[in-house]
């Protein structure tokens, strides 16, 4: 029976369990399955993302973070798309490329080739709901307690992937991934410091 993961924010987890939802602990979700009345779901069930983001090639970042909750130091992730990527602009419906190097963020849907290369390097890279956006997105989560370390704040100034010195940055590994990516998201961001830093390496 396939599971058909929900969208729901907490003040409604009562509402959809009610009319039949369960919760799925591992992915942090409510969800029915393919066999329940999707139309008494429809207004947590998002539609399908089309994707906005490209890249012929994207690094993974590996680095740490202190988590929230356990306190213990974790691993976290992040996805270098290529110099040349392209987004997608909505307002004009056109393709644009960019020349430069950006962490993609946000991501609620990545391509299967492109996951299985994240997989097989991190299983702590998650696909789950944020109370923050009130969305799925894919986020890293604690290696050690499992608890969503969500995902803006790494790029921020002295966050893993945003380090304020070089020997911060050192710390940061990185694997170039010969794959085409897309993916589709609610954000983006520039990573000029880090093009700085890893250049020092
Ligand atoms: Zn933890």
């Amino acid at each position: 029976m396939l599971k058909i993961f929900l969208n729901v924010s907490y003040a409604e987890k009562d509402k959809a369990k009610a009319l039949g939802a369960k919760w799925d602990g591992e992915k942090k979700s409510w969800y029915i399955t393919s066999t329940q009345d999707k139309n008494k779901f429809s207004q947590w069930i998002e539609e399908e993302r089309i994707p906005n983001i490209k890249s012929y090639g994207f690094t993974i970042c590996k680095g740490y973070e202190i988590c929230w909750k356990c306190k213990q130091i974790s691993q976290v992730i992040g996805i270098l798309l290529a110099k040349n990527h392209e987004m997608f602009d909505h307002y004009i419906d056109i393709w644009d490329r960019v020349n430069y190097q950006g962490f993609a963020f946000y991501l609620c849907s990545i391509n299967a080739g492109a996951l299985k290369y994240i997989n097989g390097v991190t299983q702590n890279y998650k696909l789950r709901l944020s109370k923050t956006t009130n969305s799925s997105y894919y986020m890293n989560t604690c290696q050690y307690c499992d608890g969503s370390l969500g995902d803006f704040h790494l790029y921020h100034l002295g966050g893993a992937f945003n380090p304020e010195t070089k020997e911060a940055a050192k710390m940061i590994e990185t694997q170039h991934i010969n794959c085409e990516f897309y993916a589709a998201s609610d954000g983006q961001v520039t990573s000029e410091l880090i093009d700085i830093y890893l250049k020092h390496k």
